[in-house]
């Protein structure tokens, strides 16, 4: 795993001090353990989890600079992309979202503990947390949870005005863009850039959306009527 991280840190030009790298080594390794007797992730190979889920998941790092930042991971399942962010930058100021309990309390009871590591931790849906948190965090965040437009309903009612939702999305990002373009003016969003990295041999890319305005009231609805009529 190590050799994986620090070639992928190199290709990143993104150097980290030891202790952080051994962190990120460590939470790695926890997470590669857990996943024996816990559904966690489909990646066993250690190589493969430094690169698909470390570096990845550290990219965000190149697209906008997140020192001291309040963060917010949306479906962040075993951690990925907010516990590998607030590793490699511990002044960001991290919330993990997931709506499926046993991944929560493995995070909040023993993994972020074993590491020393502060962040909140919400467990349950995030349209069900969208209005206590309204508006709240500088940058929210979301791997491989749903298409852009219902990932668009379920993030930025969460971002401030002049904070950032980033969606971080594989080879479809275009498509999904195109797709989700009404969702994002809808929701007080505005399109900025697209970033790209190259990770395990395939495009993977970040798409920066800006918050310009406000989130109507309305939004987010419930999962059924997002799903049955997309914005
Ligand atoms: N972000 C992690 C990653 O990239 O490794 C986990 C991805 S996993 C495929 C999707 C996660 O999103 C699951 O843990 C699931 O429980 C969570 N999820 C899906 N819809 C959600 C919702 N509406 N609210 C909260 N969590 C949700």
């Amino acid at each position: 795993m190590r050799s994986a991280l620090t070639a992928g840190l190199e290709r990143l030009a993104l150097p980290l001090p030891d202790e952080r790298v051994e962190a990120l080594l460590s939470f790695g390794a926890a997470v590669l353990e857990k996943n024996k007797v816990m559904n966690l992730t489909a990646i066993t190979d250690p190589e493969q989890a430094a690169e698909l889920h470390l570096v990845d998941s550290l990219t965000l790092l190149k697209v906008l600079p997140l020192g001291g930042k309040s963060l917010l991971d949306v479906g962040t399942g075993a951690g990925f992309p907010g516990v590998p962010l607030k590793l490699a930058e511990p002044s960001l100021r991290l919330t993990l979202l997931d709506s499926l309990q046993k991944r929560m309390r493995w995070l909040e009871d023993e993994a972020l503990p074993a590491l020393g590591v502060e962040a909140r931790f919400l467990a349950g849906r995030a349209e069900d947390f969208a209005r206590e948190n309204r508006e709240k965090f500088d940058v929210v965040t979301s791997r491989a949870v749903a298409r852009l437009g219902l990932l668009c309903e379920l993030c930025l009612p969460f971002v401030h005005r002049g904070g950032y939702f980033l969606a971080m999305k594989g080879a479809l990002a275009k498509e999904e863009l195109h797709e989700a373009a009404n969702a994002i003016r809808l929701l007080g969003g505005s399109y900025e850039r697209t970033e790209e990295f190259e990770i395990g041999g395939a495009v993977h890319s970040v798409l920066v959306i800006h918050k310009t305005g406000k989130t109507p009231e309305q939004y987010p609805r419930s999962w059924a009527r997002m799903k049955q009529k997309p914005l």
